[in-house]
């Protein structure tokens, strides 16, 4: 790990203890050991958990992104649900709407989801960044370290047992790994006791259709494996 990630990290860190979130990055820089999941305990409201990080992130500038958003787009679905999905940003529909994957993207992983057999209201979707990043452009590594810990707060509360990282800045962030999402995809990983996987992000598929093929092969490995936990 190069000096800058760790320089990172350790501002990711200072952040998590400033917002009075569990801090996951210095135990593990320190000791070199996967920390264990800081699960919500069982029977802990989701919903009213969501709603106490929600009020934390309102009004947020802890990054540049805050000037020119419209709505802070935080997160939506079920608040205790076993499967979560996570996107890289806001674009300008959603930005609008205040909700994720609302756009043209949004629509297709409808339909997506709609050809697994998963209701969108079963599962829960949010960003790595909460604000929209002008011109749709890529979060930078330093708007990503201020956002994080509001998406690490978001897992721990949901607990899911399975995500899935949407494109390659949820998955690089996520796995802490710079390979191409191509080389990420598709298999399993262990995120702090937790599965997970990735998939090209549904806008990706937009501009290149061969995308679609890859991306529905690992829908079918994601749905197969929600519904052995999660049986129709
Ligand atoms: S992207 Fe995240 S860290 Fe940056 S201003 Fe928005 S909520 Fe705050």
């Amino acid at each position: 790990m190069n000096g800058s990630v760790i320089e990172l990290l350790r501002r990711y860190a200072a952040q998590q203890r400033e917002f009075g979130f569990p801090d996951p990055i210095l135990p593990r820089l320190e000791a070199r050991a996967r920390p264990e999941v800081n699960a919500t305990p069982s029977g802990t409201d989701g919903a009213s958990g969501l709603a106490e990080v929600r009020r934390t992130v309102d009004g947020c500038a802890r990054c540049p992104l805050h000037a020119r958003r419209k709505t802070i787009v935080f997160g939506i679905g079920d608040p205790n649900a076993d499967l979560m999905f996570v996107g890289e940003g806001p674009g300008a529909d959603e930005d609008d709407a205040g909700e994720p994957f609302v756009g043209p993207a949004g629509k297709l992983l409808d339909r997506i989801f709609e050809a697994a057999g998963i209701a969108r209201g079963e599962v829960y979707i949010a960003n790595v960044v909460k604000c929209r990043p002008p011109q749709n452009r890529d979060p930078e590594p330093d708007e990503i370290a201020a956002c994080l810990p509001f998406l690490r707060k978001q897992i721990e509360i949901v607990n899911p047992k399975i995500i899935c990282a949407l494109g390659k800045h949820a998955a690089q962030t996520l796995l802490e790994r710079a390979d191409p999402i191509g080389r990420l995809r598709g298999v399993w990983y262990d995120w702090e006791g937790r599965r997970l996987i990735c998939t090209y992000h549904p806008s990706a598929c937009l501009h290149n259709a061969s995308y679609k093929r890859p991306v529905w092969e690992d829908f079918q490995i994601l749905r197969d494996a929600y519904r052995a936990i999660r049986p129709l």
